[in-house]
């Protein structure tokens, strides 16, 4: 092709010529008219760097896009360690851990008698969580009252009084040495025991209004 080449034809042949698909012969016409025409070397120049920019581009987004996945993940690790983290916490506070309330921290009041002999009383306890379970076992000869609490967060500033319901316990057993002698409250351990009622103590008898709310939270059977 030794002729000139007009500007339309060059530019036409220019993507080719960047892509380096046209031959030889082609390639010296272009050099040739790009060396006196500064219009298509303007073309040429502007397809360079779109070329560029279009090759570039996809490395560039692969890159970013590896770093929001890396961040991704990341930010998903983190998550996991925190959420694993506050339920290990959870079960740690919420869970079935309980104390049992020593007996410094129970007060029994409003100990008396009944007719039919029953003891009646209640239980205060000061905690510093919230009551938990009560629980209250009789074998042989006692009745043995706990009370458990869940605390952990709490402070012992922040003891406050929970009264438990009212306890009417019966004495009376058809058996005589199921006959019950002693109630108490146990807290920590065997050592740690508050006496509520004992054989021969000597207690008040219930007043008739005490009789009458016990007739009512505890109805007898008509025979
Ligand atoms: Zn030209």
């Amino acid at each position: 092709m030794g002729q000139q080449l007009n500007c339309h034809i060059v530019q036409d042949l220019l993507p080719n010529y960047i892509e380096g698909l046209t031959s030889e012969g082609t390639n010296e016409a272009i050099q040739e008219h790009l060396a006196s025409c500064s219009d298509c070397r303007q073309v040429l120049d502007s397809m360079m760097t779109e070329t560029e920019g279009f090759q570039a581009a996809p490395q560039k987004q692969i890159n970013f896009l590896k770093k929001i996945k890396r961040r991704q993940w990341i930010v998903a690790g983190i998550s996991v360690c925190i959420a694993v983290s506050i339920l290990l916490a959870a079960f740690y506070f919420f869970g079935t851990r309980k104390f049992p309330i020593a007996s410094s921290d129970v007060t029994i009041s409003d100990v008396y008698q009944m007719k039919d002999g029953s003891i009646h009383f209640r239980i205060t306890a000061h905690v510093n969580g919230y009551l938990s379970n009560v629980g209250s076992l009789v074998d042989t000869n006692r009745e043995v009252h706990r009370i458990y609490e869940r605390r952990r967060f709490f402070s012992e500033q922040d003891k406050k009084p929970e009264k438990l319901p009212e306890y009417w316990s019966t004495l009376d057993s058809p058996d005589p040495t199921q006959e019950k002698t002693i109630i108490y409250y146990q807290g920590k351990d065997d050592s740690d025991r508050l006496v509520i009622w004992e054989k021969g103590m000597n207690i008040p008898k219930a007043t008739a209004e005490q009789e009458a709310a016990y007739e009512r939270t505890n109805p007898k059977p008509d025979f």
